[in-house]
């Protein structure tokens, strides 16, 4: 794993092995931990607020979640690192849960959604442990109820998917008190895996164009989307100018 830096926020340079290594690691040690999935609007986010900058700073792992990250280090600095979405992060935990045993809760999204996903997610991986699971529609000041439910099925791995930049720093405030060795923010991921929101197909993810698709299924993320034009134009601006963010 090596830390990078795209637009002066931190990205990591990190493989799948890599990922899994860090995360039996965390667990074997029982050290609270907040993995963060990096998108170009992540960036944008970070950029604008100093202390969720801080937080993505100080993570035990930042994961490259989109193609504008990993587009945007080949373009400035010639570096290529693995990318690595969300929501292919499910997966991922699944499988090491069936491997080894851990144990995984998920937080986040409507009741009927994450029903479905821990159904979905079962029927794909038999042997997984899924320790619960909670909606994401709660008090995130008062929320002592969710994380007594959470603390009392002692998860290893924690997929919260409340969406950014809220979920990371729930974790943050939250994360001594809940204990938890691997957590990690994945977003609208519990929308997808449920199958109420499609994937992007395989040529819009090549293209590295899943930000284009999920506007066209959600059109109400055409403004947010505006901080997209805001990143590529500070990369450009970033090449031309020399400056090496
Ligand atoms: N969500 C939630 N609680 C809330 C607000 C949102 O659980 O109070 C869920 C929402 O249902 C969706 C996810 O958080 O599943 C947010 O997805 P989005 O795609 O907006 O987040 P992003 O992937 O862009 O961070």
């Amino acid at each position: 794993m090596r830390k990078l830096s795209i637009l002066g926020v931190r990205v990591d340079n990190v493989s799948l092995e890599e990922i899994k290594n860090i995360s039996l690691r965390l667990i074997a040690e029982r050290r609270p931990s907040i993995f963060v999935s990096l998108g170009s609007l992540t960036v944008m986010l970070a950029r604008k607020d100093p202390s969720y900058k801080e937080l993505i700073d100080e993570a035990a792992l930042v994961i490259c979640d989109g193609a504008g990250v990993a587009g945007g280090l080949r373009y400035l600095v010639k570096e290529e690192i693995p990318r690595i979405p969300g929501v292919d992060l499910i997966p991922f935990f699944a499988k090491l849960s069936e491997e080894r045993g851990c144990k995984i809760f998920l937080l986040g999204a409507k009741e009927e959604v994450i029903t479905n996903a821990a159904v979905s997610i079962k029927k794909s991986f038999p042997n997984i442990n899924i320790c619960g699971y909670l909606n994401g529609y709660f008090d995130i000041i008062h929320c002592s109820a969710v994380i007594s439910t959470i603390k009392r099925t002692a998860p290893d791995i924690l997929l919260v998917g409340l969406g950014q930049p809220g979920q990371e720093k729930w974790l943050r405030d939250n994360l001594a008190e809940l204990a938890v060795p691997v957590s990690i923010g994945i977003g609208g991921s519990f929308d997808v895996i449920s199958g109420k929101l499609s994937r992007a197909p395989l040529v819009f993810r090549k293209l590295g164009l899943e930000w284009l698709f999920r506007m066209l299924l959600e059109p109400w993320r055409v403004r947010r989307n505006l901080a997209l034009v805001g990143f590529f134009s500070l990369i450009i601006k970033n090449k031309f100018m020399g400056g090496k963010e």
